[in-house]
């Protein structure tokens, strides 16, 4: 496999970074995660736009433009040959001596991976997956904001080795308010008396490219929905729950924290979003 490492593609085995690079050190960067179907990237723009925002919040200037890296992108998936792909772009401080400071970087590191995409089991789709309420709360959007996608990630690993060790899918993450935030790589979604609510970015979120995309079809499909709070007991009284990420797509919910949510099967507004989805990404691959 080829990645590119700053400034050229290199073999995978070439593509090292530095023990000094403050990405190692400290975590201080920012990512995407792009998924790529038959060879062209979904919502692309609007994962170069976030890695723009999340990078500008830190004070980090991208080495390249959006041009670039869309060129980048592109060029990955056809030096690997990839059609379905799991792309994955990562800029961190750079090299520098030891210390905080940022200014102690010359430059930013950008690393661009592309690999196969290994589909979830379709079972996940057609059952639903389990979640819990974590105990490790979502970072303060006043101390680490969500919104940012960084690469100091401990918060949500904390949470997802408890959904591991509940043998859960995901873990959900309450804000120090004890309202529901989102999970560890995903946004929820309730389904409640007909109508779809969702954590607003207020409630400190990272406001997910799929969230967003999922809002704008429920309003084309003539579904009601909000951006509110909601909290644990929203959850084991909703009708139907589900996650949203740009690999997971739409993810049916049925269980939280051991709790059956609605009759236990994925629900219909679910299913439609997910259809939805589905034909939304169909009609940008057929290039309509
Ligand atoms: N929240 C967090 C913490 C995430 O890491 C992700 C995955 N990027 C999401 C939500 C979902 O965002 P998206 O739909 O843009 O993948």
């Amino acid at each position: 496999m080829w990645v590119y490492l700053n400034d050229k593609f290199v073999p995978q085995e070439e593509a090292v970074v530095s023990v000094f690079d403050h990405g190692f050190l400290y975590g201080d960067g920012v990512y995407e995660t792009l998924r790529a179907y038959r060879g062209r990237v979904f919502k692309l723009a609007e994962h170069l736009a976030r890695l723009e925002r999340s990078a500008s919040r830190i004070q980090l200037r991208l080495p390249v433009g959006p041009e670039r890296l869309t060129d980048l992108v592109r060029e990955a998936l056809r030096r690997n040959q990839l059609s379905d792909s799991y792309l994955r772009i990562t800029v961190s401080r750079g090299t520098g001596e030891i210390g905080l400071d940022p200014a102690l970087c010359k430059a930013p590191t950008l690393v661009i991976i592309a690999r196969p995409f290994q589909p979830y089991p379709e079972s996940i789709y057609a059952e639903g997956v389990s979640v819990i309420v974590a105990r490790t709360r979502r970072n303060l959007p006043e101390a680490l904001p969500p919104q940012v996608k960084s690469l100091n990630f401990l918060n949500n690993i904390l949470a997802k080795m408890e959904a591991k060790a509940a043998g859960a899918h995901e873990a959900l993450m309450l804000n120090h308010r004890g309202d529901i935030t989102e999970g560890t790589t995903s946004n929820v979604f309730v389904v409640q008396e007909g109508r779809l609510r969702t954590p607003s970015v207020e409630c400190g979120i990272l406001d997910g490219i799929t969230r967003e995309l999922v809002l704008q079809l429920a309003s084309e499909l003539g579904v009601p929905s909000e951006e509110t709070r909601l909290t644990v007991e929203d959850l084991t009284r909703a009708e139907e729950c589900f996650l949203t990420n740009t690999t997971q797509e739409v993810l049916p919910v049925t269980r939280v924290d051991g709790r059956m949510i609605g009759d236990g099967r994925p629900g219909g507004i679910t299913r439609r979003l997910h259809a939805s989805f589905r034909a939304c990404r169909d009609r940008f691959l057929d290039g309509a």
